[in-house]
């Protein structure tokens, strides 16, 4: 059975609980090393990748999480800093990050985006990374792209995305992440 989690040291925490809220997914707030144990699926919310770098090294979570990862204990759903995140812990994730890469907080904006798995899926980009995929290492599906760009993947044991779903009421993609990993 699955456990869900949600890292609530910094960013859209909030909004990733309203989402699994209406989805009707129980989950826990995850602030402290000794909750990882009990999870098996975690939520890297959008934020500030470098805060929540520091935040996670301060508590000692870093490492835990990196080994639970990477072991392939825990599956996780990392939006935006989340995903730069999930590039940082997992060196065998296939993808990197190019930070801020679709403009500064001012050009925010909402477009819709291209996939074939998603009918009429929107992205809310906020200073957005680039992913930026391994050609070598195919295992790596990309789910969604706008204009020609990857923004939605999925990889072994993670789906991670350059925009915020949690700041809409967009549950597709929470329920797809639950449903393959
Ligand atoms: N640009 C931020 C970073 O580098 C991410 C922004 C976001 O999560 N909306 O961490």
């Amino acid at each position: 059975m699955e456990k869900v989690g949600i890292l609530a040291l910094q960013g859209s925490f909030a909004e990733h609980a309203q989402i699994l809220k209406k989805m009707g997914v129980d989950f826990v707030l995850v602030r402290e090393k000794e909750t990882l144990k009990d999870i098996t699926h975690l939520i890297i919310p959008g934020g500030e990748s470098t805060t929540l770098e520091n935040l996670l090294k301060t508590f000692g979570m870093w490492e835990a999480l990196q080994l639970a990862i990477n072991r392939k204990q825990l599956s996780v759903l990392g939006t935006c800093a989340g995903a730069i995140l999930i590039s940082k812990l997992f060196p065998d994730c296939g993808f990197m990050v190019q930070r801020n890469a679709y403009g500064a907080q001012q050009s925010s904006f909402v477009d819709n985006l291209e996939s074939t798995v998603f009918e009429n899926l929107e992205g809310i980009f906020i200073r957005a990374p680039k992913l930026i995929l391994d050609d070598k290492l195919t295992k790596t599906k990309i789910l969604a792209r706008y204009k020609g760009e990857p923004v939605l993947i999925e990889g072994e044991g993670f789906v991670a995305m350059s925009f915020h779903p949690e700041l809409s009421s967009e549950v597709r993609i929470h329920e797809y992440f639950l449903e393959k990993n």
